[in-house]
């Protein structure tokens, strides 16, 4: 069956918005590169800059990288710094400047390397989400950054203008919560590597109001595909699965659980629902709501870090998970240690059979990682 939403249907969104990015940067906005589902881009997008996330997912800058980094980093960081030193990705291209939060070793080691070639700044992440002396760390390091970020763009941001902005990406995060609920049914709407499109922010986050408008039109299109008894027969039956891990930048284990008969109803991943999930309160102080809400992403780098289990917990019932893979970067210490209480929660606490899949980003190994997805598919049928 031919998909909906492939390849092809996200280049043309890409490229409308990177025509209208160029348009708005001739007119005096400023790009602001981010590495980090921590970094708030309400405070980015109310200074008047345009957000670009800019971790990277190809094999083919690695190379680049490795003339200045060590072979056995985590390929996320190395392509994204290949990316910039090689000056051949157009989003990197276009940024004026970075914001990098400080979450595990590699990256923060290697933002030192990239502020070489950009005017970057650190962000102070605390260690641990769980006392409220790191929220208030949190927060003090945000307004600094306000004030970072007000003297790159020459704004004064108010807190009406942060207010505005958390508003906005507040429907952003139900619109993609929406997508994902397509596939809490018996019969899930979408395959994981669709929703992993539609949600796609597209490059540039310039006009959130029309990409949430391509979401709304992408869902009528599911909802009526699903309701065809040849899209019903396509699913039916296939294991439901529950992608974790490191952030699903290289696509190839989601192809390939895909393409051994699975279909991965939801993603606990940056991107996923490990960002989209949780809303910043609006009825706080903006600056307070943007710090607790940031500060608790369920990411391994926060020690410990038992928000991700209950996240999954709850993930693994709304959404009828028959299995759990785990998908960790190679040399990515944070999520390959923490897959241990991962695999131990799921197994144990949740009753579900568990996967963990560690690779890079090339094709040395799609070969044997197919015959283990496979043969975890058939345990599940
Ligand atoms: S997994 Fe953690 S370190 Fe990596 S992008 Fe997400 S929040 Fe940042
Ligand atoms: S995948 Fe792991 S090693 Fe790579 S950037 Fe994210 S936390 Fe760091």
């Amino acid at each position: 069956m031919d998909s909906l939403f492939d390849q092809p249907y996200l280049e043309k969104i890409e490229d409308r918005i990177f025509k209208e990015t160029v348009g708005l940067r001739s007119n005096g906005r400023p790009i602001a590169g981010l590495y980090c589902a921590f970094t708030p881009k309400e405070l980015v997008a109310a200074a008047g800059a345009i957000p670009v996330a800019l971790c990277a997912g190809t094999q083919a800058q690695i190379p680049a990288a490795e003339v200045h980094l060590p072979a056995n980093l985590c390929p996320l960081i190395k392509s994204s710094y290949g990316n910039a030193v090689s000056d051949t990705c157009p989003y990197f291209h276009m940024t004026d400047f970075l914001l990098a939060d400080a979450t595990c070793d590699g990256k923060k080691k290697m933002f030192e390397l990239l502020s070489l070639i950009r005017p970057l700044r650190i962000l102070q992440l605390p260690q641990t989400a769980e006392t409220p002396q790191s929220i208030m760390n949190w927060k003090e390091e945000l307004e600094r950054v306000r004030l970072y970020l007000g003297a790159m763009t020459q704004t004064t941001i108010t807190d009406d203008m942060l207010r505005e902005q958390i508003a906005l990406y507040n429907r952003m995060r139900q619109t993609v919560c929406r997508v994902y609920e397509l596939n809490q049914g018996k019969i899930p709407a979408l395959f994981g590597r669709e929703i992993d499109i539609i949600t796609s922010s597209g490059g540039f986050e310039c006009n959130l109001p029309e990409r949430m408008a391509d979401m709304e039109k992408a869902m009528v299109l599911a909802k009526k595909r699903a309701s065809e008894p040849e899209f019903k027969k396509t699913m039916d039956g296939r294991p439901r699965i529950l992608l974790t891990g490191c952030p699903t930048t290289h696509k190839k284990v989601l192809r390939l659980i895909e393409d051994s008969g699975g279909v991965v109803v939801c993603m606990e991943t940056c991107g996923g629902l490990k960002t989209a999930g949780a809303r910043v309160d609006e009825s706080k102080d903006p600056m307070t709501a943007l710090a607790e809400r940031y500060l608790k992403t369920p990411c391994a780098c926060m020690t410990p870090n038992s928000s991700r289990i209950t996240l999954l917990d709850d993930l693994i019932r709304q959404f009828q998970v028959d299995g759990v893979v785990e998908l960790t970067w190679e040399a990515c210490h944070t999520y390959n240690i923490e897959s241990y209480h991962i695999e131990k929660a799921v197994t144990q606490d949740f009753n579900r059979p568990y996967l963990h899949v560690q690779t890079d980003y090339s094709d040395h190994d799609t070969g044997q990682l197919g015959t283990r997805i496979e043969a975890f598919l058939e345990i599940l049928s």
